[in-house]
């Protein structure tokens, strides 16, 4: 097959160039030529088109071998130039040659011509691909240098040999600093050495290595990089260097820390948070298994704390449980771990305990430290706490049972009265399993129907009559026996099923008891124990209305009882409730007056119509005589704020006698009635209504 080949003859003999032309096809090529003999022309051909070849004569009458040599260099054309000539010393070719001729031959003896030809292609190949090399090396040098990551090209033994820009502004060595020295010379000591024989059992298996390294800057910063090596082999398999890419990764490692942190610890107090704590004690009890060792884990919740939150506000509240954390923190000894929970929530756990008593003596201490009061902003605040305790192996070998144990046994200590310690018990374990049974149970009492009514009347010690009537909620059982509110009213709180229960009360008794309240002249009122929850409900109001129109009632109808505990809450929804109830005209009793609170700022802060004194105070009254004195203060109290007064809980008839002396204008109580059925009642009402009703103290 025929190679086609282009040639450009420079050449001022025609005959030559055909001569020449002839031989080319004889040697097998396919020629396509063109001939030049003027300096212009050969500047246009070589413009306007592509050669493989130029045959130049020496000695041209327009031209010369030399010139046309020139003219091929400034067209920056790298193309075979052979001199064809029949006369030119040896002197001349040689200096033409230097000058970037690659062949000279007689014109006389082409012989060579295609051997020479044939050569010439295949060097001007080679260097073609060896242009094409060093293009390529030059691009990839310059991705090397502008790349935004960190290149270190080091020896097989690891020892520096070329860094890139990013390199040095990112480690804050030049290269020249950075040459010769080991390639971890930025690491932390340990770092380095991990690294290097790491790389060094890469050799051995020729692959790939990264992981993440501090490096310290030349300024002496800390940072991070994601470091990549590998290694780059000789044809014989060997190590010849090692390409180590490296980048910063300092702002994402900041970012997992702070994730990291923020899952583990309170952003408070800066303890281990309950995820961490249940890893913690996790491990701890799977280590006090293996030692045979006791372990303990302390439940502690401050007394109150969410008064000194809702009175004096957060930012105080957050300072307090600061320095909860901080007294805690002092108590424990090294590998003892202190957690907060949650709101005012703590947990301590115990490791390697040798005898229980430790942890005795632990909670007598925290219990101790708590007894101060807390120094805020100039001010005290008296802040207890109390703590259940549970222990491994007695209580379980669980970690969330053993917390759980410990909250149980912790709100065995609030029940008893709270700042003290209490250990988990079976007994403590049995009421929880009743407790939870009551709670789901509890979820659907409404729903079900499940709950019923009865009033107690109120009597007017002065007409001896029926002033009004209190709502009082019961949940008949199955087997015929009755749960009374004190049982299930708190779990009822906790569970949020309280204000459902309120409204089916509310609706309920004015329903039913709409017709004694309408009719006659006596003025009845019905009073409704109300949840604290309910006045912190924003549409609390135009319920209540709704219920009174719904049954043709008016305000004066209903007395709201509320308890101490609403009053100093100092939340703005109920603030607003409790205003506007009143304004409306419905009356507002406190109820059990005198257990709650000794502030009685509230009196004179809102429009309350009554007090219901407690009946501890009634029970002691005839046998105690400051019993007695208290009472009176709080019927004169009342009178000075022209509130009305009702005594609960009358049991004798002494005592009636002694509140009606002491200037107490009503009363309810067992001596006078128990709480009845809605007809027991519809009874009692038409009886006085028909005059027929007995005196007072008959009435049981
Ligand atoms: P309370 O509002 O102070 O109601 C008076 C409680 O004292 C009633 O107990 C009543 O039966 C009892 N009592 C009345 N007279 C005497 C007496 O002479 N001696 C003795 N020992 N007790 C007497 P009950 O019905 O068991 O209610 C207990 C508490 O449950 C109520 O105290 C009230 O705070 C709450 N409660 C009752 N019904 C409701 C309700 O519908 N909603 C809410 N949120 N709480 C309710
Ligand atoms: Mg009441
Ligand atoms: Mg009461």
């Amino acid at each position: 097959m025929q190679t086609p080949l282009r040639v450009l003859f420079v050449e001022d003999s025609e005959i030559d160039a055909e001569l020449t032309t002839a031989e080319l096809k004889r040697g097998g090529f396919l020629p396509t030529v063109q001939r030049v003999e003027t300096r212009p022309d050969m500047e246009k051909c070589l413009r306007d088109s592509e050669w493989d070849l130029i045959i130049c004569d020496y000695l041209m009458p327009r031209f010369s071998a030399a010139a046309a040599l020139s003219t091929l260099k400034a067209s920056g054309i790298d193309l075979p130039f052979i001199i064809a000539s029949g006369a030119v010393t040896a002197e001349d070719a040689v200096s033409l040659l230097k000058e970037g001729a690659h062949d000279f031959m007689d014109k006389g003896a082409l012989a060579r011509l295609v051997p020479a030809i044939e050569r010439e292609l295949r060097e001007a190949d080679v260097r073609e691909q060896r242009r094409q090399a060093e293009a390529q090396v030059e691009v990839l040098s310059q991705a090397l240098e502008q790349c935004p990551a960190s290149v270190v090209i080091t020896s097989p033994d690891g020892n520096i040999e070329y860094v890139n820009s990013y390199f040095e502004k990112a480690s804050g060595y030049s290269a020249s600093d950075a040459k010769g020295r080991s390639l971890g010379f930025t690491l932390q000591k340990e770092e380095h050495e991990h690294l290097m024989s790491e790389l060094s059992q890469l050799v051995t298996e020729g692959q790939r290595w990264s992981g993440e390294m501090r490096s310290i800057r030349a300024d002496g910063e800390m940072f991070w990089e994601y470091v990549k090596a590998s290694p780059l082999m000789n044809e014989d398999k060997s190590v010849s260097h090692y390409i180590v890419v490296k980048e910063d990764i300092t702002v994402q490692r900041d970012y997992e820390q702070q994730l990291l942190r923020q899952a583990h610890y309170d952003d408070l107090t800066g303890l281990a948070n309950r995820v961490l704590l249940v890893e913690k004690l996790t491990q701890a009890l799977q280590n006090a298994q293996q030692n045979n060792s006791q372990l303990a884990v302390l439940g502690i919740d401050l007394d109150d704390f969410k008064n000194v939150n809702d009175s004096v506000g957060h930012s105080i509240g957050d300072t307090l449980l600061k320095q909860a954390a901080q007294r805690l923190s002092s108590c424990i000894r090294s590998g003892d771990i202190v957690a907060r929970m949650g709101g005012d929530e703590f947990v301590l756990v115990l490791p390697l305990l040798s005898d229980a008593k430790n942890a005795e003596l632990m909670a007598q201490r925290i219990v101790q430290k708590f007894s101060k009061p807390f120094n805020i902003a100039g001010r005290q605040y008296s802040v207890t706490c109390s703590i259940g305790i549970s222990v491994y192996p007695d209580d379980t070998s669980d970690a969330h049972m053993m917390l759980r144990n410990a909250d149980l046994a912790m709100y065995q200590s609030k029940d008893q009265g709270r700042d003290q310690y209490q250990f988990f018990t079976e007994d403590i374990n049995r009421r929880l399993v009743e407790r939870l049974d009551l709670e789901e149970k509890l979820r659907n009492v409404v729903d079900n129907g499940e709950l019923a009514l009865q009033y107690q009347p109120i009597f007017n010690l002065e007409t001896q009559k029926i002033a009004g009537f209190e709502a009082l909620v019961r949940w008949p059982q199955a087997d015929g026996s009755v749960i009374m509110p004190d049982s299930f009213i708190p779990a009822a709180e906790n569970i949020g099923v309280i204000q459902k229960i309120d409204e089916w009360v509310l609706a309920s008794a004015c329903r039913e008891t709409a017709p004694f309240l309408l009719s006659g002249d006596d003025n009845l009122c019905l009073a409704i124990n109300i949840s604290p929850l309910q006045l912190e409900d924003p549409g609390y109001v135009a319920f209540v209305m709704a219920q009174l129109e719904a049954n043709q009632l008016e305000p004066r109808h209903l007395e709201l009882e509320i308890t101490e505990r609403v009053l100093v809450s100092d939340a703005e929804t109920t603030d607003r409730n409790i205003k506007a109830l009143t304004e409306l005209g419905i009356r507002m009793s406190v109820d059990d007056f005198g257990t709650g609170y000794s502030s009685l700022g509230y009196l004179k802060r809102y429009p309350l119509h009554t007090l219901k004194i407690d009946r501890s105070f009634v029970a002691d009254m005839d046998v105690d005589d400051s019993a007695r004195r208290l009472v009176e203060t709080i019927i004169l109290m009342a009178k000075g704020l022209q509130m009305d007064v009702i005594a609960e809980g009358i049991e004798t008839e002494s005592q009636q006698v002694l509140l009606h002396e002491l200037g107490c204008s009503q009363a309810q109580g067992y001596f006078l009635s128990r709480p009845v059925s809605l007809q027991s009642l519809a009874q009692k009402i038409s009886a006085q209504n028909s005059n027929k009703s007995p005196p007072l103290r008959l009435i049981k």
